[in-house]
């Protein structure tokens, strides 16, 4: 277990851009205001996505286009640092308008209008590193150790 604790200093509130690419733009946010460690949810509309399920036996992602307007019903996520600069990992559940739902990894989405709120967790320092478990890349509790606090 990976666990990094901090206090909550700096929340934001954010009206994403229309037609820019949500997980693109979630990243610019937490580069320019250096934010290293972060936990989100958003709510709004896309106009299409690309929504990841990962296969735990090929070890790779399977990538499935939503090819139709759909709501954020729900989109949570996080952000820790890759290679030493913040990487958002977010999940999501969108809605069609047929009542059809989509859910999984959130590669990318058009947003439409999405509003953004983050939560900072300053003091946390989380490194995403190759996984020989899974094949993904996690929090690595060697990089971690130390530096909770
Ligand atoms: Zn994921």
């Amino acid at each position: 277990m990976i666990i990094a604790e901090s206090c909550t200093e700096r929340c934001l509130l954010a009206g994403l851009d229309h037609n820019a690419e949500i997980i693109g733009q979630i990243t610019d946010i937490a580069r320019d205001r250096k934010i290293k460690a972060a936990a989100f949810s958003a709510i709004g509309a896309l106009t299409r996505a690309d929504l990841g399920f990962y296969d735990q036996a090929g070890r790779e992602y399977t990538v499935r286009a939503v090819e139709e307007p759909v709501e954020i019903a729900s989109c949570s996520g996080n952000i820790s640092l890759l290679d030493g600069q913040p990487f958002v990992h977010a999940h999501a559940t969108l809605a069609g308008s047929s009542g059809g739902i989509f859910a999984g990894h959130l590669v990318r989405g058009s947003i439409f209008a999405a509003e953004l709120f983050l939560r900072e967790l300053p003091q946390a320092n989380l490194h995403r590193m190759p996984d020989r478990q899974t094949g993904l890349k996690l929090w690595s509790e060697e990089q971690n150790v130390g530096v909770n606090r």
